[in-house]
């Protein structure tokens, strides 16, 4: 007997069917002999239409009010797949993130994980009640709802997952496991059998939204072995692990591509000491992410400084900029949201060279510019106009021959 967490994505729950669905095979996984924690998301499409609902009464909507709203999503669907699983005989009990014992910082829309006290979810395992959690929420010390981030049911299932000791996370979904492209955007994508933490970090990072950044970082972390799978169909997936040698015998293991960026310039900003720690400081402080940072510093004592910010936060992050770029002394801010980056990724970049050229000698071949360019031991990434991505993504998928099976990795 295996006790395994299910977390289940908005496709897989995405109408009453589906849900029924979704009842049967959590169903007989426990007739198998298996405990089972179910996580859920809300249903298909529910989170974004909260979002626009906000966005309607309020450009920058109340971070606190966005937690209460958009958790509702998931309660919704908990409720539901708990009475799916009663009525097919299964007995089965919901959790919010606060029964469930997911404690949270106070950070609005973006909360950290801080505990998991998963007391009441093993009271129910005792009892042969099957705990369905509402995933992406937690609670702060002042018991108010907080949110975990967009996609954040994964990592709802992995935190249950390292407190429970469970044996597996699988992350049930809409594609049979993690592709070397997106297969939404490339057909010949082939499914990566497994993959390490390390390549799967930069991946979600970098916009293969099939997994959230936290929950794989927090896999890594927690040594929590994660499972990719289909939530339609009997096939394997793709075992997200620590890295082995089969592993690093491949150079690039996939191309990404995120659209879900914006970029900011400042222009003619001084160019002294304090200043990218006041500008960045000020983001920081109200919880937004840096990507990508540029910097040219003209021959006038002032410089130019181009980054990127998640979408959703471009609106918060101009604002912030309207009321500090004076201090800076800059003379324009220019905003950019029709930007992608288009990445590569793979263990074994770190003993081959030549592979970033290989790269840009692609896309320069298509006549695409690099607006900004990011490097780590197993990624490099750049910024190209958003109308390229997927000519881009193509084109890097063949020159880099990933729909062929490599040696090396099983
Ligand atoms: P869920 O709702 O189950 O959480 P998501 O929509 O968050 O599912 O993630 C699954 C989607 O991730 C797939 O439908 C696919 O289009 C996309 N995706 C992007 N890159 C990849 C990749 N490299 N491999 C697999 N899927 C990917
Ligand atoms: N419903 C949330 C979202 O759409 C969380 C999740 O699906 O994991 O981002
Ligand atoms: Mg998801």
């Amino acid at each position: 007997m295996a006790l395994l967490v299910q977390k289940f994505g908005g496709t897989s729950v995405g109408d009453l069917d589906r849900i029924s669905s979704v009842a049967s095979l959590v169903g007989r996984t426990i007739d198998e002999g298996h405990q089972v924690v179910v996580v859920v998301s809300a249903m298909a499409g529910e989170t974004d239409k909260l979002v626009g609902l906000a966005h309607q009464l309020a450009e920058v909507p109340n971070q606190r009010e966005m937690d209460y709203l958009l958790s509702s999503g998931e309660r919704v669907t908990s409720s539901l797949l708990a009475i799916a699983l009663n009525a097919a005989g299964h007995a089965a009990l919901s959790f919010t993130g606060l029964r469930a014992g997911i404690r949270t910082t106070g950070t609005h829309t973006s909360a950290r994980i801080r505990t998991v006290v998963a007391d009441e979810i093993v009271d129910a395992l005792k009892k042969d009640r099957v705990p369905v959690v509402a995933g992406f929420q937690g609670v702060d010390d002042n018991r108010d709802v907080t949110t975990l981030g967009r996609g954040g049911s994964d990592l709802t299932a992995v935190a249950l997952a390292a407190a429970l000791k469970a044996d597996r996370c699988q992350i049930l979904t809409d594609v049979s496991g993690v592709f070397t492209a997106d297969p939404r955007i490339v057909p010949e994508a082939r499914k990566i059998p497994r993959i390490s933490y390390d390549e799967m970090l930069e991946m979600a990072g970098l916009g293969a939204k099939v997994l959230q950044a936290r929950s794989v970082e927090f896999a890594k972390k927690y040594r929590v072995e994660m499972e990719v799978r289909s939530s339609f169909t009997d096939e394997e997936g793709t075992v997200v692990t620590q890295d082995d040698e089969g592993m690093e015998g491949v150079v690039v293991s996939a191309v990404n591509c995120d659209r879900k960026q914006a970029q900011i310039t400042l222009e003619g900003i001084h160019d002294r000491p304090g200043i990218a720690g006041k500008l960045f400081g000020d983001l920081a402080e109200a919880g937004i992410v840096v990507d990508m940072i540029v910097q040219n510093v003209g021959s006038d004592d002032a410089a130019d400084i181009s980054f990127t910010v998640p979408l959703d936060s471009l609106p918060m992050a101009r604002k912030i900029m309207d009321s500090t770029s004076r201090e800076l002394g800059a003379s324009a801010i220019k905003t950019n949201d029709q930007i992608a980056k288009v990445s590569i990724v793979g263990i074994g970049m770190k003993s081959h060279s030549g592979i970033a050229a290989k790269m840009f000698g692609t896309l320069a071949d298509l006549g695409i510019n690099i607006s900004m360019i990011s490097t780590s031991e197993i990624l490099v990434s750049c910024v190209v106009d958003s109308k390229y991505a997927e000519l881009a993504v193509r084109s890097l998928h063949e020159a880099f021959g990933l729909e062929k099976e490599p040696d090396g990795r099983s």
